[in-house]
């Protein structure tokens, strides 16, 4: 049985009841989670579950979410009742990061008419994979302007499940791959920076724009012909 994901439509549920499913190598699969197991460029969270350490989260066969434990205390078994508890400074420090990677998305898209092409996130610090061709003179500066003027906008982030076919119906999420998903998934999860950027995406994000505070780009460099790498850190505002 596929693991129920909380955070899909609550990204700020900290603590949560679950049971056991599967135990396997001193881990548990559990009927519900709220924590995000590595994907889509965000790393998984951390935490307690059971009182031991979550070290790692991950997706496994059949959509089942398996939390690593640490720790040499006793293991929770099969059908017991859990309390997990996210560590919220890591999850909201990600959330902030993910926020502003989307945030950059749009602000390029709109300036300059470039895709991105791949990226990878840590906790307040990113790098983000675009398709320039040279990069633009002054490309630093202006980009970081750009987007601390959409950060400090506020602009509401909403995440909202549309049907597949109303999903490829819309241009913005078409420009963001949306038909690459899987003809199996019938439901998408859209992630809407309102007036900004919209993606089919997975992750966890801040409720708005202003909540991720600033961002500093650190480097620019080349990557080969027409892939260009950003790397950027998140800052308080
Ligand atoms: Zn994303």
């Amino acid at each position: 049985m596929a693991t129920e994901l909380l955070y899909l439509r609550d990204a700020y549920l900290r603590t949560f009841t679950a049971r056991v499913t599967d135990a396997r190598d001193g881990g548990v699969a559990l009927d519900r989670t709220a924590f995000y197991p590595t994907g889509g460029g965000q790393p998984h969270d951390t935490g307690t579950l059971a009182g031991l350490r979550v070290v790692e989260v991950r997706k496994g066969e059949g959509d089942v979410v398996w939390h690593a434990l640490g720790g040499d205390g006793p293991r929770p078994a099969v059908d017991e009742e859990v309390e997990g508890s996210v560590d919220w400074s890591r999850r909201h420090a990600l959330m902030r990061t993910h926020s502003a990677l989307h945030v950059l998305c749009g602000v390029i898209w709109n300036e300059w008419g470039k895709a991105v092409t791949g990226g990878n996130m840590e906790e307040l610090a990113a790098r983000m994979d675009f398709e320039f061709d040279p990069l633009p003179e002054g490309f630093a500066t202006r980009v970081e302007q750009l987007v601390n003027a959409e950060l400090a906008a506020a602009r509401p982030i909403e995440v909202s499940f549309l049907p597949r076919d109303e999903a490829l119906a819309d241009d913005a999420l078409i420009r963001t791959k949306v038909n690459l998903i899987p003809e199996s998934v019938t439901e998408i999860r859209v992630v809407d920076i309102v007036g900004l950027d919209k993606q089919a995406d997975g992750g966890t994000h801040v409720r708005s724009t202003d909540e991720v505070g600033r961002i500093k780009v650190v480097k620019t460099e080349s990557k080969g012909k027409g892939n260009k790498r950003i790397r950027l850190e998140v800052v308080d505002g």
